[in-house]
């Protein structure tokens, strides 16, 4: 008889997974369910498709439910999981149709992802006060945005999403404010000078920082019209939650064990503390290797990885995952950053004896007078281990590739000395005889 694996939640981690057994050529029944109407949307272009800078969302989706039932998997979208029973192995749905499943599984992978961290403020259930997960929360904003008297945008956190979207409306004429306790945008990734760089550019376009102050209440007449924080109040006429994402781990029932955010703990196998249970993508915790602890990263790149590891395993072979580094990148109006591992301010925080250095340069040699840009690079390091921690990059020039040596170096725990000499190609119309790295690591004590 076949083995019986279901996939609770299809979006990046659930795809990911029902993919890699698809293709395993092993003889498995594979089911799907979904509470949502669509699949695999990238959330990552909902700021492109605000601000206009694609045409439409159709290409924002890399699979569907025909394509997945094409491959041989049984898919029930709309349809919500509301329990599992863990000792019987079974898992129970009920569509939007009203039909209702009860069905047994040998193998079980949750990627029920995260939510909106929704903040207890009042005001909330106000019209035009939006998040930005879903699909359909994207498309009700363009909808919303034909109205050409919405012309205040208030975006509350500004983490990479917040940051992308306040791009984004400002692109498409609005006038934009943005909202953080934190004393910076980015604050999660990227030390001061980055941080203040981005602001700057920001600035630039004419988006107007409000930093070090807490959003309290949210006023109007069914239609949101100001936010109030403890210091100041802003009139408004949308109003955009990008306050970060929790795990979406209700079916775990207090039953399997979690991290203190209330993610899935799971093993480098993705295993959760039940047998036969996987979790995987931004319901699950991380490995991090830069901190070397259990940490909660919600990133598409994890769940995607996650996602085909715990499938891996379902299906019985044995895959380990080798840990994240938190590995992320952001590109506003051409000003682009990428980081990866600690900033040196997380660093400390967690009781690491760390150091950084700096070092900026031209990418290229300065007789290639054209598509060349200065590059700012930032290494956090140890300085008991002397093991690299972070990096940090910034420049016009799309330097994004350089990050994932530095996520090598953190996974493998990779000295900044070993970087001093690393070998290190040259050409001139890439880059110079001094490289940045090779001089940044020179730098360190
Ligand atoms: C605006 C935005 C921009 C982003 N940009 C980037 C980026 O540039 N790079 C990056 O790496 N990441 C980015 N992310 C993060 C990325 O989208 C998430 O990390 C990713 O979606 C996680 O995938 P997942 O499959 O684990 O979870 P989710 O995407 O949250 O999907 C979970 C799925 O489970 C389903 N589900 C939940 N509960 C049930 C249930 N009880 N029964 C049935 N189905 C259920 C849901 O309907 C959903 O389809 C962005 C996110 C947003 C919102």
């Amino acid at each position: 008889m076949s083995q019986k694996i279901i996939v609770v939640g299809a979006n990046h981690a659930g795809t990911a997974a029902l993919n890699t057994i698809l293709d395993s050529g092993k003889d498995v029944e594979v089911t799907a369910f979904d509470a949502n109407s669509n699949i695999s949307f990238l959330g990552c272009g909902t700021a492109l498709w605000i601000g206009g800078q694609i045409s439409g969302p159709e290409g924002l989706f890399y699979s569907s439910r025909e394509i997945l039932e094409k491959k041989g998997a049984r898919v029930h979208m709309d349809t919500k999981v509301s329990s599992i029973d863990f000792e019987r192995k079974t898992v129970q749905a009920k569509c939007v149709s009203g039909d209702y499943y009860e069905q047994s599984y040998d193998k079980l992978i949750l990627a029920t992802g995260s939510l909106p961290v929704s903040l207890p403020v009042r005001g909330m259930d106000l019209h035009n006060v939006q998040y930005v997960k879903l699909y359909q929360n994207a498309e009700d904003v363009i909808k919303k945005l034909k109205n050409q008297h919405l012309k205040k945008v208030t975006i509350v956190g500004a983490g990479y999403i917040g940051v992308e979207l306040a791009e984004a409306f400002c692109r498409c004429g609005r006038e934009v404010t943005l909202i953080d306790s934190a004393s910076t945008c980015l604050s999660s990734y990227y030390d001061e000078p980055f941080s203040r760089r981005m602001e700057e550019n920001l600035e630039h376009h004419g988006i107007r920082l409000v930093f070090r102050e807490t959003v309290q209440e949210l006023e109007g007449q069914e239609t949101v019209q100001k936010v109030v924080t403890d210091k100041g109040s802003y009139d408004t006429d949308m109003v955009i939650f990008c306050a970060g994402f929790r795990p979406n781990t209700r079916l775990g029932n207090g039953i399997l064990e979690t991290f203190e955010n209330g993610a899935y703990l799971v093993s480098r196998r993705q295993e959760t503390s039940i047998p036969d249970v996987y979790a995987a993508g931004d319901c699950a915790a991380v490995y991090n290797n830069a901190s070397q602890r259990t940490d909660y990263i919600a990133l598409a790149s994890n769940a995607v990885r996650s996602g085909m590891i715990a499938a891996q395993n379902a299906l019985g072979r044995d895959i380990s995952s080798p840990g994240v580094q938190g590995s992320n990148g952001i590109s506003i109006w051409n000003l682009k950053m990428v980081s990866t591992g600690l900033s040196l301010k997380k660093a400390i925080r967690l009781g690491y004896e760390a150091a950084s250095v700096d070092y900026e340069d031209y990418q290229k040699a300065g007789f290639l007078e054209t598509d060349n840009s200065k590059v700012l690079i930032h290494i956090v390091y140890d300085k008991s281990s002397r093991r690299v921690l972070g990096a940090q990059l910034c420049s016009e020039y799309d330097i994004s590739m350089a990050v994932h040596m530095f996520s090598l170096a953190i996974q493998e725990q990779v000295s900044i000395d070993t970087l001093k000499l690393l070998d290190l190609f040259f050409l001139p119309h890439f880059n110079q005889p001094y490289n940045y790295i090779t001089m940044a690591a020179f730098r360190a004590e």
